[in-house]
């Protein structure tokens, strides 16, 4: 007997089993309980799912938008009613502490908040004709059917940051959650559902990515793909769901930098680094990976810096006062150990950390303790490869202008950081450091819901999720000119 239900499919406003009748563990990353079991779809399910969207689709288009943001507002008194549930679900099924659980689901509210005001705005353009007697307008208007895969790391926010303005715009969603984190995702639905949502405005199909996920870009039913994960999987996406011609937009990986120069407050430094570096267990897109220092500075922020990380509390995300819970699973602890293996072949110094813990209780849990690397030289893979775990580089930088060359390095464009008091430099790395994000005296983490959140190079496709940027993935725009001369009027010709 499982602690949770099933997490079935819902489609068309009913919870279903999944017509292969296969099903998967869900498991508990702190303790490797089996919390319960998730439908292992096919694609049978997800073409129910797409009809189920589309003919909703065709009803909640027309309804007004400002009716349409009253069910987001609904959803967001609920996730606040159920915020402490459904944070200690997420912890158990993901392994964050249960504080970041709690600001992740905040950060759904905040988004169910921000979008149901987008009901009364949406806003299009209104501008003079160069003809008399004529009008011209451009309108937003949905898209269609939104195709939505999400990671396990934010299983809720990302999801919101789609699924809200997508629905606010009019359009209707079928989501593939990642089979690591279904409980979070079937909380969401229920939400959505007791919110009053009208069936099949919103449709969840569990299941393999490679299976659901991959049938989703070539589905014709479905307009567009937003996703966020690896960049190996959004480059296989963009590719596939590109050759049918939908509109794909992709959040994908980050190899983060903090610059800390000479003059920067050290002590505000390391704060920000502990919670960028090992927040979420180093398993954020915007996490810390890497630390820029200037030369003089190295000696004394790794003085302060070491004692902190090895004064941080490792174990189950649920106790209160531990800082860093487990990893996803076994496989993302293999390939931690294995990138840490490679830092010390390429003459990295390893000062702490650099090993799976496995004492008393942890021995059931994917662990891995805190681990700090100095000595790095930028072109090692290390500090060029997202590895998703507790694992910091530090390298020494002797001027600005190289930490702004090292932070750029990379393949990745997500976020940087950078800590000075030169107001000089400040103006300077906001305009050189090429990131979709960048921070100044703070980490890389943090983002906030009403801003425009994405990155550059392989971490993005000129997409953005988050703010009035999402609209413009969720939605066409429609220019509409109306001539109320009564005659034909030729644009470029008649008034020339
Ligand atoms: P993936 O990118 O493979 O998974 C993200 C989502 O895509 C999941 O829902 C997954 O399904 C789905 N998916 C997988 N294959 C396909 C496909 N062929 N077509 C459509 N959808 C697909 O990431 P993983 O979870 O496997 O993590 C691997 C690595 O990716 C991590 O170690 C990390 O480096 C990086 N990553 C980065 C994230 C970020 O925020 N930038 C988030 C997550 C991962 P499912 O997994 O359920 O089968």
């Amino acid at each position: 007997m499982h602690r949770f239900e099933p997490c079935l499919n819902f489609i068309g406003g009913r919870w279903r089993e999944p017509k292969t009748g296969q099903y998967g563990d869900n498991v508990n990353p702190a303790n490797g309980e089996v919390l319960g079991v998730w439908a292992r779809s096919g694609p049978d399910d997800l073409d129910d799912a797409v009809r189920a969207a589309r003919e909703a689709q065709a009803a909640w288009r027309l309804v007004p938008a400002p009716e349409r943001a009253k069910v987001l507002r609904r959803v967001a008194d609920l996730l606040r009613d159920r915020k402490d549930e459904i944070a200690r679900t997420l912890t158990m099924e993901m392994g964050k502490v249960i504080e970041e659980a709690r600001g992740e689901v905040q950060e759904a509210i905040d988004m169910a908040e921000y979008m149901a005001g987008e009901g009364r705005r949406l806003f299009g353009q209104t501008t003079p004709s160069e003809l008399p007697d004529k009008f011209a307008m451009s309108v937003r208007v949905p898209v269609g059917v939104v195709g939505i895969i999400t990671p396990w790391n934010f299983p809720i926010a990302i999801a919101s940051w789609k699924s809200l303005p997508a629905i606010v715009a009019g359009n209707a969603v079928v989501w593939k959650p990642a089979e690591e984190t279904p409980l979070t995702a079937r909380a969401f639905v229920e939400v959505y559902q007791e919110a009053g949502l009208p069936a099949g405005v919103l449709n969840v199909v569990f299941g393999d990515g490679p299976v659901v996920g991959e049938a989703m870009l070539h589905h014709p039913g479905i307009d567009v793909i937003s996703f966020t994960g690896s960049t190996e999987t959004g480059r296989h996406i963009a590719s596939r769901a590109g050759a049918n011609l939908k509109r794909v937009s992709l959040e994908m990986g980050g190899k983060n930098a903090i610059t800390v120069l000479a003059d920067a407050d050290l002590d505000l430094a390391v704060d920000a680094i502990l919670w960028s570096a090992y927040g979420t267990s180093g398993q954020r897109c915007t996490a810390a990976s890497r630390v820029i220092v200037e030369r003089e500075a190295e000696e004394a922020l790794l003085a302060r810096l070491l004692p902190r990380v090895q004064a941080l509390r490792v174990g189950d995300g649920l106790d209160p006062a531990v800082n860093v819970g487990p990893v996803i699973h076994e496989e993302a602890l293999a390939k931690i150990d294995r990138y840490v293996r490679l830092g010390v072949d390429e003459g990295a110094r390893l000062l702490t950390g650099g090993r799976r813990l496995t004492e008393g209780p942890l021995a059931r849990g994917f662990y891995y303790a805190p681990t700090v690397f100095a000595g790095v030289r930028p072109d090692m893979r290390i500090a060029q490869e997202e590895i998703f775990g507790p694992v910091l580089c530090v390298m020494a930088v002797d001027s600005f202008e190289e930490a702004i060359r090292v932070n750029n390095g990379v393949r990745y464009g997500l976020s940087a950081s950078i800590f000075t008091r030169d107001v000089n430099r400040v103006f300077r790395a906001m305009r050189d450091l090429d990131t979709g994000i960048v921070y100044v005296n703070a980490g890389t983490t943090g983002a906030e819901i009403h801003l425009p959140f994405g990155g550059t190079k392989a971490t993005g496709n000129g997409h953005r999720d988050s703010g009035q940027a999402a609209l413009d993935v969720f939605t066409e725009w429609k220019t509409v000119y109306v001539d109320y001369s009564g005659r034909l009027q030729r644009a470029q010709i008649d008034n020339n």
